[in-house]
């Protein structure tokens, strides 16, 4: 932890995070310590200045930045963030556990991340397309479909994935498809892959609901964060049966033990002017802060980082946590959950299924021939159902929790592919 913000939780870093469990993972694993030094540094870190035009006429310099942590198994891979929070540390982090994410559902990809500091919901469409276009053309030769492949991630969607392939694409003089994923559907997209990531979060719950002996129509569930994730989560754990009784954004939460119709929350918030759930009636009015601390048997954070921290982790009712979004919690709130019993799947198993489809988007793109949906939802559903077998396999040989589990089953692969390319 850092300093202290408003919320009176602390600031934690979530680089710090990384490295703690990174460097459990590693003692356990009894990795070479030059092998984990070079794991432990990203190969690249961009920072760009975007000098943009904005709709008044002024101009505003924007910082954006690219961290590419590993292509040791294949061209970097990573969402870009809007957001004012971005910043080095961060997209560090961020970047990082994209490599052990893709090690741990065995696709061919590093680790990548970008971000941008602004605030995408002041800033017009116009201002939003000379941004993206302005971040692409300063990152012309970091990406590349060989390289480094961006994909969204909070704050930014299909749309700029779209202004990205053509600015690319124009940079470049020729079509690019495949250098970037999540694009839209009528660009290259994969069908699936909008529902990727909480589809993913959806299957790897149910897998631990299974070890757990818990029956999904028995179970009480709540989301924090109503965006591509946590909405998408909801939804399908509810067509598993499972009440969901509270959800939350960042206009604040609500509280049902009744249940919430969350297609009724997802259809207040494509058609409020906010895109948010303020001033949806469906159950009763809490505090952000409250939301994760709610009655409950299953809790899937889905906003930010850093969410499950000292503070409030001993309040949590949950027994199940499966994190869709990526570090929400803090290493130092771990042993205070293993300690509670309460099992976590891990957000580089739990949220991988995003980047499980967009590599099958990158497939698809590269070979110009496109698959149906129900091919794509049945191969990610196999590689997370595989991928959540294996690292919970790791956690009873090796005696660790799934966090440490999922470090170790993804550092091994990364360390092995490193020695036998060899780090001259
Ligand atoms: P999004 O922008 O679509 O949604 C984010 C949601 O979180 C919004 O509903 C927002 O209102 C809410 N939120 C923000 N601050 C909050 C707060 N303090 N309290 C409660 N809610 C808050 O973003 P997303 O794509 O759904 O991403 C969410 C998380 O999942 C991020 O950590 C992201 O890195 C991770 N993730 C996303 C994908 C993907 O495919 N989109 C894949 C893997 C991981």
């Amino acid at each position: 932890m850092t300093k202290s913000n408003s919320t009176g939780h602390g600031v934690y870093n979530p680089l710090d995070s990384m490295m703690s469990r990174f460097n459990e993972a590693a003692r356990i694993l009894g990795l070479d310590e030059q092998i984990a030094n070079v794991l432990k540094s990203p190969d690249k870190c961009v920072i760009v200045t975007m000098p943009i035009t904005m709709d008044d006429g002024s101009i505003r310099v924007f910082e954006g930045y690219r961290v590419v942590h590993s292509d040791h198994l294949g061209p970097g891979k990573g969402g870009i963030r809007y957001s004012m929070d971005v910043n080095l540390d961060e997209v560090k982090a961020l970047a990082a556990w994209m490599t052990w994410k893709c090690a741990v559902v065995n696709i061919p990809f590093g680790g990548a991340k970008g971000g941008v500091k602004c605030d995408p919901r002041t800033m017009s469409k116009g201002e939003l397309e000379r941004l993206t276009r302005g971040y692409t053309r300063a990152m012309v030769d970091v990406f590349g479909p060989d390289k480094d492949i961006p994909a969204p991630d909070m704050g930014t969607g299909q749309q700029e994935m779209a202004w990205i392939v053509d600015e690319y694409s124009k940079v470049k003089g020729q079509n690019s498809l495949a250098v970037v994923t999540g694009k839209p559907l009528v660009l290259g997209g994969s069908l699936g892959r909008v529902e990727a990531t909480g589809r993913g979060v959806m299957i790897t719950a149910r897998s631990a609901m299974a070890k757990l002996g818990m029956k999904p129509t028995q179970v009480t569930c709540v989301v924090q964060g109503f965006g591509n994730v946590g909405s998408i989560s909801a939804k399908l754990l509810a067509q598993l049966g499972v009440k969901v009784v509270g959800i939350s954004d960042i206009s604040g939460g609500l509280y049902n033990p009744n249940g919430i119709d969350v297609l009724k929350a997802i259809e207040h918030v494509q058609n409020h002017a906010s895109h948010t759930l303020e001033g949806f009636a469906g159950g009763e009015r809490i505090v952000n802060g409250a939301i994760l601390e709610l009655p409950c048997d299953i809790l899937v954070p889905a906003a930010k980082e850093d969410q499950i921290t000292p503070e409030n982790a001993d309040k949590i009712k949950a027994k199940l946590i499966v994190e869709g979004a990526n570090g929400p919690t803090t290493a130092e709130a771990d042993p205070i959950l293993r300690k509670k019993g309460i099992l976590v799947v891990p957000d580089i198993l739990a949220n991988a299924g995003g980047v499980t489809v967009s590599y099958f988007e990158w497939v698809q793109n590269r070979l110009g021939y496109y698959w149906t949906e129900e091919r794509v939802h049945r191969r990610s559903d196999r590689v997370l159902k595989q991928a959540f077998d294996n690292v919970y396999a790791a956690s009873e040989k090796y005696g660790v929790d799934m966090r440490i589990a999922a470090y170790i089953v993804a550092m091994d692969k990364v360390a092995t592919t490193l020695k036998l390319r060899g780090l001259f």
